[in-house]
């Protein structure tokens, strides 16, 4: 049995994960969880997994969690886990000494120094955490290769690559193609984002995810991260890594070869096919019911994106072009963004005018560790509440 460690087991990702799990019996065994605040969600987690440790985001939700699991305990039970809390706890989970694999997909940051750890002690990696990459590749990627280590992503478009990229020698790959649903205002003009609400940015038209991917993907800034993520994951320069509008999101994304040959790996909109691929890699494993309907696939379309409509795209391409800090800077300003437009203090547009408020003013610096990264984060996102009060400010004024 492959022991996991699951960092955001109540999210999206980890309870997909928790199903592929539970779909292929007697092949993992969970030994340690993190979570943040959702207490009956891992209360519930830990009954049926009987981990061996669980960390959760604060002491007083770890103090909430063991009083939920005494209640219920019978007598005769299992006796509870260890039960830890904050940057150590969720640091423990993912180092605990008998995981051979961490699936990381806690949202945000909050991942990274885990995620890191858990690296430099020789632990494989199923990364759907993409801020790990964008904030941090370079160290991340300098320990993946020091410590021989696999990091396998999760991330559908990456995933796909990961697949296409096995159909050929790395010098062939004349380019990698993302593909990008263009997300719920595709067809929505630019002069009405002004007035488009939190709502109608988290209804997005084929994945069902967290809130801040959902808006990420109404952005672009989404398929901005995955051009940063897909630079070094696969050791692709920046101009060879191709984003194509497609609305289907049936194909998840392509290699072209220099002959011409273009490899595609398509499915349905279902993340438990490629959490299952990278839990299981490089075996490929009879499926848990994820499979493409044909009848109703009646089209594939594909289009460039509309040059200037998602600025967020382009910020992200110019972070990874500057490198050092800017990456690290335009993660945590999104993160703030869009708690701002989710809050309605900001409108649509003026996320990525934050973002790009936050790059021009983050000193041009390289780092050289996860603390001066996280220094980083905590500068870019001081800079984003002064962005966010300006551009609230302007549009107060302005009305
Ligand atoms: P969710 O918002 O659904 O889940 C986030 C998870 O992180 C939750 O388990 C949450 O716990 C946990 N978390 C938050 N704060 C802390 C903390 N301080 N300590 C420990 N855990 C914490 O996000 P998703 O599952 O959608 O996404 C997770 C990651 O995967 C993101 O980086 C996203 O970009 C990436 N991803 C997601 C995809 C998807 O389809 N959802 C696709 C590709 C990538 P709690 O709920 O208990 O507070």
């Amino acid at each position: 049995m492959k022991k996991i460690a699951i960092l955001g087991s109540t999210g999206s990702i980890g309870r997909q994960c928790l199903q592929v799990v539970d779909a292929l019996p007697n092949r993992f065994e969970v030994v340690s969880l993190a979570a943040g605040t959702n207490i009956a969600t891992v209360a519930a987690q830990v009954k049926r997994y009987l981990p061996k440790l669980v960390s959760v985001g604060t002491e007083a939700a770890a103090q909430q969690l063991r009083a939920a699991l005494d209640s219920e305990r019978p007598a005769s039970g299992p006796p509870l886990p260890e039960i830890l809390f904050g940057a150590e706890g969720i640091e423990r989970v993912a180092t605990h000494p008998e995981a051979e694999i961490v699936l990381s997909a806690a949202v945000g940051v909050v991942g990274l120094p885990a995620t890191y750890k858990a690296i430099l002690q020789g632990k494989d990696i199923a990364l759907a955490n993409k801020e790990v990459l964008v904030a941090a590749g370079e160290l991340v990627m300098a320990a993946v290769e020091s410590k021989r280590v696999s990091l396998l992503p999760v991330d559908s478009e990456h995933n796909a690559i990961h697949q296409c990229l096995r159909g050929g020698a790395r010098g062939e790959v004349k380019r990698l193609v993302l593909t990008a649903s263009g997300g719920p205002f595709r067809n929505t003009p630019v002069a009405e984002l002004d007035a488009v609400t939190p709502e109608q940015a988290l209804a997005h038209p084929n994945w069902k995810m967290g809130r801040r991917i959902t808006i990420d993907s109404a952005t672009l800034m989404n398929k901005g991260f995955e051009v940063i993520e897909a630079r070094w994951l696969f050791g692709m320069p920046l101009e060879k890594i191709h984003v194509l509008i497609h609305p289907q999101s049936t194909v998840h994304s392509m290699v072209e070869y220099v002959d011409g040959s273009i490899l595609a790996q398509l499915g349905p909109t279902d993340m438990r096919m490629p959490i299952q691929y990278a839990l299981t890699y490089p075996e490929r494993v009879a499926s848990n019911d994820c499979a493409l309907d044909w009848r109703s696939l009646r089209r594939l379309d594909f289009d460039n994106v509309p040059p200037g409509k998602f600025p967020c795209l382009e910020l992200a391409r110019e972070a990874l072009r500057v490198g050092g800090l800017l990456p690290c800077a335009l993660n945590a300003a999104d993160e703030v963004a869009i708690a701002a437009f989710l809050e309605r203090r900001l409108p649509f547009p003026g996320i990525a005018r934050v973002i790009e408020g936050v790059l021009h003013r983050m000193p041009r610096a390289r780092i050289a560790s996860i603390e001066e990264l996280l220094a980083a984060d905590a500068e870019a996102r001081r800079l984003a509440a002064d962005e966010v009060e300006r551009q609230g400010a302007a549009v107060r004024h302005a009305s």
